[in-house]
């Protein structure tokens, strides 16, 4: 039976609250009788909970609380660049290995590319009971069409119960893709994950209306389960040298490796010395900095710190910086040891992209800048004399 929807006219005394409940707009009340505009409707039911006048017939599709026991296991994308494993796997596999065990059920990797077979065993070493592997020249990097076609198919041979991957570009753009397809629900840039032990339900926890509200996503009906989560956020996996684990080699027919796109060169990024997402020290600067040339005591001070430099959106916006230094809502998230805040406000949406740094040290000269309230360490001034002496007593104390 389809899900169906309908006003009942002698019911409907045209109060309104089915318009004011809808959130589609689909709704609009002609001579005090509602009036449903399909083409806009979702079948959500959020006007049928409205009603308080039983005037809304709703019937709800009970053919998709189907038998979802048949899928199993929590399966990690492996992302990989040029046969090297992405750290953010590691991290998925961590939270991945607690989810299975959950479940009681297996953590699977599946690794995409050519001539990557041996790297299973960084796989298994890190937790994984299965790798399943398509090791196919036209994998060889990544591209959305064959990517998607690939894991769409081995969705429908092996039915995982969970399937996470990493909120970066080459995952974001993969995982959509895939999600659409199998018709399942994604949960992207998660923060959390965790088994509701009732219903065994993946809970997907996110930041909402711009990082205000944490949000709870589950998706009861459909499976595979679908998260991004983005790098650094999660604990790596650990390496266990003695685990043991199966590797199973993949078939699949030609028609899904073809692409419409191919790679006609690839232009690595310059300018970044050190990929901040990666960094152990990051020295970011905002607003405060004034200009572009202001950046080189930045760089003074990451040089002598063996650091990244990383920005704010507004020095970013400004173009003071590249993108790449971005860190926050809209860049990267980082999880350096120490992050120096350098005339950054400290606004919920850069913040978002430093709540795992272990020390910041916020120098600002408005006591009253939010950083303070998130900074383990504050200094209240003026950034033009302070980070240079900082930089000289760095200088001279590890020299020695
Ligand atoms: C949807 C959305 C997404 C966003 N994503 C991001 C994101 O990813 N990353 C991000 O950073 N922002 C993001 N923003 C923008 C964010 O809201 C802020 O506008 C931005 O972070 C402000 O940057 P700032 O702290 O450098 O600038 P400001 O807020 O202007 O702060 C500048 C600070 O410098 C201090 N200062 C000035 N001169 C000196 C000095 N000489 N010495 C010491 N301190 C000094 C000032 O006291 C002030 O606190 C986003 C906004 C939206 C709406």
């Amino acid at each position: 039976m389809a899900s169906s929807i309908k006003v009942l006219d002698n019911k409907c005394v045209g109060c309104k609250l089915c318009v004011k409940a809808c959130p589609f707009g689909a709704i609009t009340v002609e001579d005090k009788l509602a009036r449903i505009d399909y083409s806009k409707c979702t079948l959500c039911g959020a006007c049928f909970e409205a009603c308080k006048f039983s005037a809304i017939e709703y019937k709800k599709d009970v053919s998709v609380t189907k038998d979802l026991s048949g899928y199993r296991d929590v399966w990690v994308f492996a992302e990989q660049t040029d046969g090297k494993i992405q750290s953010v796997t590691y991290e998925l596999m961590g939270e991945g290995l607690k989810l299975a065990e959950s479940l009681d059920m297996n953590l699977c990797a599946v690794l995409l590319g050519s001539g990557i077979q041996a790297k299973a065993d960084d796989l298994i070493m890190r937790g994984a009971r299965k790798v399943y592997i398509v090791d196919k020249k036209e994998l060889a990097y990544f591209q959305d069409e064959p990517y998607a076609a690939v894991l769409i198919e081995l969705v429908a041979r092996y039915k995982p119960n969970i399937l996470l991957c990493g909120a970066t570009t080459i995952g974001r753009s993969l995982i959509s893709r895939v999600a659409v397809s199998i018709n399942a629900g994604l949960t992207a840039d998660c923060t959390g994950l965790a088994i509701d032990l009732e219903t065994k339900n993946l809970l997907q926890t996110r930041p909402a209306f711009g990082g205000n509200i944490m949000a709870t996503i589950i998706t009861p009906n459909h499976r595979p389960q679908m998260a991004t989560v983005r790098h650094k956020v999660m604990k790596e996996a650990v390496v266990d040298v003695r685990h043991k684990g199966e590797v199973l080699v993949q078939e699949i027919a030609a028609t899904a490796l073809k692409s419409r796109t191919c790679r006609v060169r690839f232009d690595p990024e310059s300018g970044a010395t050190v990929n901040i997402a990666e960094a152990d020290i990051i020295v970011a600067g905002g607003r405060g900095m004034q200009n572009a040339q202001n950046f080189s005591i930045l760089r003074d001070l990451a040089d002598v710190l063996g650091a990244g430099v990383g920005a704010s959106r507004a020095a970013v916006d400004a173009n003071w910086i590249k993108y790449a230094h971005q860190v926050g809502q809209t860049g990267k998230t980082v999880c350096p040891r120490i992050y120096f805040a350098c005339g950054i406000s400290g606004q919920i949406q850069h913040l978002a992209g430093i709540s795992s740094v272990d020390i910041i040290i916020a120098i600002n000269k408005d006591p009253s800048a939010p950083i303070f309230k998130m900074a383990t360490y504050g200094i209240v001034g003026d950034l033009f004399k302070i980070v240079p002496l900082l930089t000289s007593e760095f200088r001279k104390v590890l020299k020695k």
